[in-house]
């Protein structure tokens, strides 16, 4: 190359560029500073919601026969501090007899579950033995939605003296607190291999491990709270899609079927269709297992209808969630592909959902009282004709007026 020509190349390259190229590049990076605005604007509008979800307490008042608040933490101390721990309401009615554990919020898109817990709370009277309430089993999962769901974080619930709202949560466990997802779960200590994204599923950790993951390790807790505390009926309630066949059912492990059996009986005879199931033996990490084969509790699990978390549903609006009417499912409905009854018209609403719940709890221990008269438990609660008649607003205390000492965040 000669030097004339070399000169020719550096001069091209060191010259400044033409006016037109430099407005390209002005304009460019306008586009691009505008771009990276909007974006970090969209980031700060999620952040603060991820931020209110993760960091939102939901209210409850009390009755007055509360006598202690225990946490999971009691039992499994590596759970202090961390989005495991959770509170348990005890109501000890000082007489001696059996002992009852309700839990909500395994699944914390389910949330008649834990609105039901509440309900309990806020009214319980208790005259012989004791009953424990955990109202958010799996804390960590109610501090998100989940991922690629586009649904509301809470819904409201309307009340004499305003509004009481509730959040909506995720089915397992948030990321933030256990991370990364293996590609296999093996249950323990079964060694059965399950859906990898059960690893984060409260309802397929139990009995658990203290060394395990931080789902397990909740897993545990709960389990020990039962045998420690010697629970005579521990009850899991549920919330399930309508299209799926397990809804509107007792799930019981053998030791408690008569019980769950009779229950079912009577509610489907006098107040609503209830159905009943045997916990297969070998569908392991389940609270219909393993509570009953890990401790002496008589374990049931309780499904309610929730059309909201039916996978062909419009819309997964507050509305959905509150009234359970959907133009979708209805044709399903029709073509009878729901394994519960379902008309546009009725939905499926959070009162119906969360009396089934209190009334499927009430007849458990009735049952129970009447099959072991040593582990007799008296409580009372609301049940589902009340809830029906009056809606779920009128059983809750407002926090504003009520003895400060009974009030929670939960
Ligand atoms: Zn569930």
């Amino acid at each position: 190359m000669s030097e004339e020509n070399t000169k020719t190349i550096i001069e091209t390259e060191t010259a400044a560029p033409s006016p037109k190229k430099k407005k390209r590049i002005e304009s460019n990076w306008i586009t691009k500073s505008i771009c990276l605005i909007v974006a970090l604007a969209l980031a700060a509008v999620a952040g603060k919601s991820f931020y209110d979800q993760r960091h939102f307490k939901e209210t409850v008042v009390s009755a007055p026969g509360l006598t202690e608040i225990k946490y999971l933490s009691d039992y499994v101390p590596a759970l202090k501090g961390t989005y495991g721990d959770t509170p348990i309401f005890v109501y000890d009615s000082g007489v001696e007899g059996g002992s009852v554990l309700y839990c909500g919020g395994t699944h914390p898109y389910e949330p008649a579950t834990s609105l039901s817990a509440y309900i309990m709370m806020e009214n319980i009277e208790v005259t012989k033995g004791k009953v424990y309430i955990m109202p958010q089993a799996n804390y960590s999962g109610t501090t998100l939605g989940i991922m690629g769901n586009a649904y509301p974080k809470d819904f409201d619930i309307e009340t004499e003296w305003g509004k009481a709202t509730y959040k909506i949560g995720d089915r397992t466990s948030n990321p933030l607190d256990q991370w990364p997802d293996n590609f296999t779960y093996i249950h323990y200590p079964s060694k059965q291999s399950q859906a990898y994204n059960d690893l984060r599923n409260l309802n397929r950790c139990f009995p658990g491990r203290l060394d395990g993951t931080f789902t397990e390790r909740v897993a545990y807790a709960i389990m020990e709270l039962i045998r420690n505390e010697n629970i005579d009926m521990a009850i899991d309630s549920h919330e399930a899609s309508i299209m799926y066949p397990v809804v509107g059912v007792y799930v019981a492990h053998n030791d408690a079927m008569d019980i769950a059996m009779m229950a079912a009986m009577d509610l489907t005879s006098t107040t609503f269709d209830m159905k009943i199931e045997q916990s297969p033996g070998s569908l392991k990490g389940f609270s219909h297992r393993e509570w009953g084969d890990y401790s002496d509790t008589l374990a049931v699990l309780m499904e309610t209808p929730e059309p909201f978390i039916d996978r062909i549903v419009g819309p997964m609006t507050r509305d959905l969630m509150l009234t359970g009417q959907d133009l979708f499912l209805s044709f399903a409905g029709k073509k009878g592909l729901t394994y519960v009854p379902y008309e546009l018209e009725t939905g499926w609403p959070m009162e119906v959902r969360v009396g089934r719940h209190l009334s499927s709890a009430e007849r458990l221990i009735y049952y129970m009282n009447m099959f072991f008269p040593e582990k007799e438990v008296q409580a009372t609660w609301p049940g589902y004709n009340e809830l029906v008649e009056k809606g779920c607003g009128a059983f809750l205390h407002n926090p504003e007026e009520a003895d400060p000492e009974l009030v929670f965040k939960v």
